[in-house]
């Protein structure tokens, strides 16, 4: 059930220049300069990263700080999570690269779509590049459309109701706007189901994660002389 995108080669692991490179291009991509208020693409990785956060779009409020999650959205999915602002933000830990990274603009209906061509750009190369990802959390309908395209169900409750089905890889949830708290409170089974299995598998990464850090790992899966030359050939 793997993405396709995330097939990483491991004969030719990204370089950490190179690395810095495509957040660098991402970061300064103007391609829907005209199409939406202001290009500002906001998204946080690093190739340790075990967990990948996948959203729809910024808003306003993300916009303007340039910090993803930053706002009541954000809130609500660390109490989901039941992780801190330092641990959610650290990105050797959890990268956060929504559907679209820019801001879209507004229709009489609310925030417009993520702009199609950010995935269609940077999806393939951005998920390339981080493989140690584990598990990665979608969040709402574009998430679901973008990376479940053939398997979601039509209704995001029935996608969302049978999330354990995409694990290991990954777990389908509802956006934790607070406009959704009219759906949370429908759907007593998220609360009481699918959150517990999500804090289930944080725990579980963040344990593996802690194995691999640890000084008995290092001592037994690292040299203690690293040899010269480039640390990420
Ligand atoms: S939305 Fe994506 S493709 Fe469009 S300008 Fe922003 S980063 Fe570039």
């Amino acid at each position: 059930m793997r993405d396709p995108d995330r097939t990483v080669d491991p004969s030719s692991p990204m370089s950490a220049s190179a690395f810095d490179s495509l957040l660098e291009s991402i970061r300064s991509c103007r391609q829907c300069e005209g199409l939406i208020p202001e290009p500002r693409p906001i998204l946080r990785a690093h190739p340790e990263a075990r967990l990948l956060i996948v959203g729809q779009a910024p808003g306003q409020a993300v916009h303007r700080t340039g910090i993803p999650w930053n706002d009541p959205s954000g809130k609500a999915l660390r109490e989901w999570m039941g992780i801190e602002r330092a641990h959610f933000y650290d990105p050797t830990r959890v990268a956060i690269l929504p559907a679209g990274f820019c801001y879209p603009g507004r229709s009489e209906h609310g925030d417009l779509p993520p702009r199609p061509e950010c995935a269609r750009l940077w999806k393939t190369p951005l998920l390339k590049s981080l493989p140690a990802i584990r598990l990665t959390l979608l969040l709402g309908r574009y998430a679901h459309l973008l990376y479940l395209p053939e398997t979601r169900s039509q209704r995001l409750t029935d996608t969302v109701r049978e999330a354990a089905r995409w694990l290991p890889d990954y777990l389908p949830l509802p956006h934790p706007s607070p406009r959704n708290r009219l759906w949370l409170k429908r759907h007593l089974w998220f609360t009481e189901d699918i959150l517990p299995l999500l804090r289930i598998r944080l725990r579980a990464l963040w344990e593996e994660g802690a194995r691999k850090c640890s000084p008995s790992a290092i001592s037994q899966e690292t040299p203690l002389f690293m040899p010269t030359g480039d640390p990420h050939p």
